[in-house]
């Protein structure tokens, strides 16, 4: 066997192992979603430096003060998504461009906004390296969705914010789901939230961290957040509103 094989399938063991230890084993069942988490090279997402850690069950450090999401909360993020192939997806927090490779495994077209320049620019280009072709990465306020391929299928925040941004509903179909974790400045819960008859209807999935959700209708560098008055409804209590 030549280097560059055993390589290979030693980090395909290392995914092997995280999704039973870390994923599997807490509750994410979807074949697809799995399959996902095993095909995409994680480490080629981590800076050099933390590539010994790319598939242990944590966040790591990209940059800017930003994170890779840990392991787990991509493929229950995803799973929430309850994504069948034909979508075409939003995700706001580019960040190292990991989850929007699991994503685009899963769907037709992914369309992803991150602030950072650098990072937006660091994720496109491994992106495009990797042979992802059906992802876009755009650099901008992600909080204010993307308009210019609206509506979507399914929408993906993977940063924390203050409430439901009122303009990401209105960029979901009928049907659309949005998955996004919603609290104060340093705990947040999963809410994923369904389009039922022009209007989102939404339930807690678990308690989380994320790093923030910042911009025009997210939380400002200062303190205190953007949005006054537009915000969908959203059970505390983890169960669906009417
Ligand atoms: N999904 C990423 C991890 C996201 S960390 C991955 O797989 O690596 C959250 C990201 O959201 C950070 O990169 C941060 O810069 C970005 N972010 C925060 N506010 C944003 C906004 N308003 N629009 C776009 N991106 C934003």
């Amino acid at each position: 066997m030549r280097n560059t094989e055993i390589l290979f399938d030693a980090s395909a063991a290392e995914r092997r192992m995280m999704i039973e230890t870390q994923i599997r084993k807490r509750g994410v069942s979807s074949p697809r979603v799995l399959e996902a988490m095993a095909a995409v090279p994680r480490h080629e997402f981590v800076p050099l430096k933390f590539r010994n850690d790319a598939y242990a069950d944590k966040p790591l450090p990209i940059g800017e003060g930003q994170t890779i999401s840990q392991p787990y909360m991509v493929a229950a993020m995803t799973e929430a998504l309850e994504l069948t192939g034909s979508e075409r997806v939003l995700e706001i927090g580019t960040g190292s461009g990991y989850q929007a490779a699991v994503l685009s495994l899963l769907v037709r077209q992914v369309i992803t906004v991150e602030s950072h320049t650098s990072l937006a620019l660091a994720a496109r280009e491994r992106l495009t390296n990797l042979g992802y072709a059906n992802v876009h990465v755009h650099n901008g306020d992600g909080s204010a969705g993307f308009l210019g391929a609206a509506p979507y299928d399914a929408i993906l925040v993977t940063a924390g914010a203050p409430e439901i941004p009122q303009v990401l509903a209105s960029q979901l179909r009928e049907g659309g789901r949005l998955v996004i974790p919603v609290g104060d400045r340093n705990n947040q819960e999963l809410v994923r939230a369904r389009m039922e008859n022009g209007e989102l209807k939404s339930r807690v999935l678990f308690n989380c961290k994320f790093v923030l959700l910042l911009g025009r209708y997210g939380w400002s560098r200062q303190g205190g957040n953007h949005s006054r008055g537009h915000v969908a409804g959203i059970g505390s209590n983890g169960k669906r509103r009417p």
